[in-house]
């Protein structure tokens, strides 16, 4: 489903990502833990070219990219509707209702009419709880109320995957769960899944793989009973230690 290949990106004089090779099956859900630095953020920005990388292949189903070849704009804008992204501090539109939120990208980008989109996203909100919060704007809703309608609209997409950064992080503990259990039902329907999370009960829990990285490379891969009982690498023996 998902393959990279020797992924290079470096930010000025630093190299974050120094040749990542990863297989993703379709309907798994991976979750890349590592300290903080360690390029998990640009590995997930680079799979829906955020970031756009120096070198390296990506392929998502049956597109792939050269990023040794020069590629144009709307290859790129193409590629990025085969994942949908949440991010860390949902950048939702603070305009748009959570309603409006939900429906601006199939409405604008796919063209969508907007009846059948506005029932889409309805059916969304109703997915991740909050339909009767669809006509408030996100300064109405709380984090994880603003982080659900985030999952919503990257659903709208219909993408194939679906790519967390950090989802939980910015939140007040008490709504972790809320938007974690919105994850878990999408990891039992079968979506497919990349999770940058320092949630470690939902690594364990959830993810079918684990991924650890440091200082821009994968350095140990396995199912989580696997990785945290038994890691194989010093560094995740360490990083281990220390987030227990
Ligand atoms: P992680 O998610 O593991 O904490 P990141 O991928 O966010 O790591 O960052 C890895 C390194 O890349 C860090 O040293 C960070 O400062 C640097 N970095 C990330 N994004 C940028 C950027 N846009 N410009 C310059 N440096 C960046």
């Amino acid at each position: 489903m998902i393959s990279v290949q020797g992924l290079y990106k470096q930010f000025g004089e630093v190299e974050v990502l120094k040749g990542i090779d990863l297989k993703i099956q379709k309907g798994k859900v991976v979750v890349i833990i590592g300290p903080s630095g360690s390029g998990k953020t640009t590995l997930l920005r680079c799979l829906n070219v955020l970031e756009k990388p120096d070198k390296g292949k990506i392929r998502i189903g049956e597109k792939e990219l050269d990023f040794a070849k020069s590629v144009a704009k709307q290859e790129i804008h193409a590629f990025r509707r085969l994942t949908g992204m949440v991010f860390q501090n949902y950048q939702l539109f603070p305009h748009m209702t959570a309603l409006e939120n939900v429906m601006e990208g199939p409405v604008t980008v796919k063209k969508e009419a907007k009846a059948q989109a506005r029932q889409k996203a309805m059916d969304l909100l109703k997915k991740v709880g909050l339909v009767q919060q669809a006509d408030q704007y996100p300064f109405q809703l709380s984090g994880g109320q603003q982080q659900r309608v985030g999952i919503a609209r990257a659903l709208a997409m219909e993408p194939e995957v679906m790519l967390f950064d950090e989802p939980t992080s910015a939140l007040d503990p008490e709504l972790v769960g809320e938007v974690l259990k919105v994850m878990k039902d999408l990891a039992a329907e079968g979506m497919t899944m990349v999770v940058v999370t320092h949630e470690m009960r939902f690594a364990k829990e959830v993810a079918d793989e684990i991924i650890f990285m440091d200082h821009g490379r994968i350095v140990e891969q396995g199912k989580p009973e696997q990785l945290f009982i038994n890691p194989q690498h010093e560094r995740t023996k360490q990083f281990l230690r220390l987030i227990e």
